[in-house]
């Protein structure tokens, strides 16, 4: 069996999505354009990453989703040239992300610089942030209805709640 990722995807409009994937670059690729597409990688403070389309301004794509994240800081002697028109958070400073387009989420092997699936917290958290319902805690299903945390009442028993 060929290993998979977990990445959560994000199209403009919807709620995220779990999808498990062979490769995500190649699955974010296809997602936006296929061979044509230029993937950006924008980094979020807890290891999680972001493919988006590199030219979502060029190719006039609305704002899907603003993704807080801290500024880098900037090391001493070098300067930065700020393209946004002074929208840019400060370095050191918590600003967002402003993802154009349809995008995925994984997380972020420093060590191999490869991505690689998202943790079952990851999966919570960005679920949650992007405005969706975070999955069943016990089975990784979609939980029955909004409100509810397990996706039924087998799941809510086996998990003692
Ligand atoms: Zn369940």
């Amino acid at each position: 069996m060929p290993v998979t990722y977990k990445i959560l995807v994000c199209r403009m409009g919807a709620g995220p999505e779990l999808v498990e994937v062979e490769s995500p670059f190649k699955w974010a690729k296809k997602l936006l354009g296929g061979e044509d597409a230029y993937i950006e990688v924008a980094y979020l403070d807890d290891g999680v990453q972001i493919f988006l389309d590199e030219d979502g301004i060029g190719k006039g794509l609305g704002i899907n989703r603003l993704i807080p994240a801290r500024a880098p800081v900037v090391p001493e002697g070098v300067f930065v040239i700020d393209m946004t028109d002074g929208r840019a958070a400060p370095p050191g400073t918590i600003g967002y992300h402003e993802i154009r387009g349809d995008f995925i989420l994984t997380r972020h092997n420093l060590r191999e610089d490869e991505p690689e699936s998202l943790t079952p917290e990851d999966i919570q958290k960005y679920t949650t942030l992007l405005g969706g319902l975070p999955p069943c805690p016990n089975c990784g299903n979609k939980p029955a209805y909004a409100g509810a945390v397990y996706c039924g009442a087998e799941c809510a028993a086996e998990a003692g709640a």
